[in-house]
């Protein structure tokens, strides 16, 4: 595993990272979680991520008690959590950035993880709503405070990221380092044009979400839905348009051969895919088992093998 600098902060991160969305509590249990969690960390993955919103705070404890067992040293990983949905009903506690509700959240967030701190902290979503300076005092108030070490954004549109730095640096406040937004073969519009003078002017670092778009670009719902996926579990039925849309699936068809003329499958060559862009600080993934963590995770063997003739193929698929 090789570690890249998150943006142009000090701190570095792996390649490939490991999130808890959907699966932690729903779909594995503290035991499951474990396992997959040390296969990642042996691998040499040192980054976490994690929500108050998944699982409605069931994932951050699953995370903090597995880790827990696991009785890692505290400075050999990254945990990160991410606050904006809410998880109670009011007029302060959801969708929201308040003041308010971020210093009561973190304090929430790390009562579930049983942690002293987060490593990283993301606003989950933009707030249209609450003054962007509100929110980069909050932030920076957490920090100062020692319950983050750095801050970012997640699904914001790039001109309030400068807006939120233009703040912070005028105050001498933490700005927030990275962006969180969701990065595959499908979807790359926002991270390879919006989002490209964070990255170039700012040095903002990115931890990439779903490379494999929920699974689609594993190859697994060629002939439907399958009964042990993320399509077939319950409250996720949303998902499933876009895992069974024709059009996509003849893609996932055609990037088959291609991914297998480079010796990889399908999520290898998709997480892979991500990865050879150097925008990317990390890619998380996802997995509902360990036998997918130990496939996943040996993608970092072929970020070299997207040559010039492998690109204009995958061009001709999407085009
Ligand atoms: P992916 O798009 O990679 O989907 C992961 C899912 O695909 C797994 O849970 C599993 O689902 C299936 N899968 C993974 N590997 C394989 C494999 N080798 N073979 C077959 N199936 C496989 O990533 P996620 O959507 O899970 O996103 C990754 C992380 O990103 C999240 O955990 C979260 O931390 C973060 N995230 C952040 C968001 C944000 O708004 N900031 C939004 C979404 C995610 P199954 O086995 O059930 O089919």
């Amino acid at each position: 595993m090789k570690y890249r600098h998150l943006g142009k902060t000090g701190i570095q991160v792996s390649e490939l990272s490991f999130g808890s969305w959907v699966t932690f509590h729903t779909q594995a249990g503290i035991d499951s979680a474990v396992t997959m969690l040390a296969a990642a960390y042996d691998a040499g993955v040192n980054f976490f991520d994690n929500a108050e919103a998944y699982a409605a705070g069931k994932s951050e404890e699953v995370m903090g008690a597995a880790i827990k067992k696991l009785g890692w040293r505290r400075g050999s990983y990254l945990v990160s959590t991410k606050l904006f949905w809410g998880l109670h009903e009011g007029p302060n506690e959801q969708n929201t950035l308040n003041r308010k509700y971020l210093l009561e959240g973190i304090d929430s967030s790390l009562a579930r993880l049983g942690m002293d701190y987060v490593d990283l902290l993301y606003c989950h979503r933009a707030d249209p709503s609450t003054p962007i300076e509100e929110t980069v005092w909050a932030m920076h108030n957490i920090i100062e405070r020692g319950k983050a070490l750095y801050w970012g954004t997640s699904e914001w549109e790039a001109d309030d990221v400068v807006t939120a730095i233009d703040i912070a640096e005028r105050h001498h406040l933490h700005k927030p380092v990275v962006e969180q937004p969701v990065y595959n073969l499908f979807e790359r519009h926002r991270f390879g044009s919006d989002y490209d003078r964070l990255y170039k002017e700012l040095g903002y670092g990115s931890t990439t979400w779903s490379p494999l778009a929920s699974g689609l670009l594993t190859g697994k719902y060629q002939a439907g839905i399958p009964g042990d996926s993320r399509g077939a579990v319950e409250g996720y039925d949303w998902l499933q348009g876009q895992l069974t849309d024709a059009n996509s699936l003849a893609k996932v068809a055609a990037l088959q051969p291609i991914a297998r003329e480079m010796g990889a499958t399908l999520a290898q060559f998709s997480l892979a895919w991500c990865l050879q862009n150097p925008h990317v600080s990390s890619v998380l993934t996802g997995a509902s088992r360990v036998e997918q963590v130990h496939e996943n995770m040996k993608a970092i063997k072929f970020i070299d093998s997207f040559t010039p003739d492998v690109m204009a193929a995958i061009d001709r698929v999407f085009e």
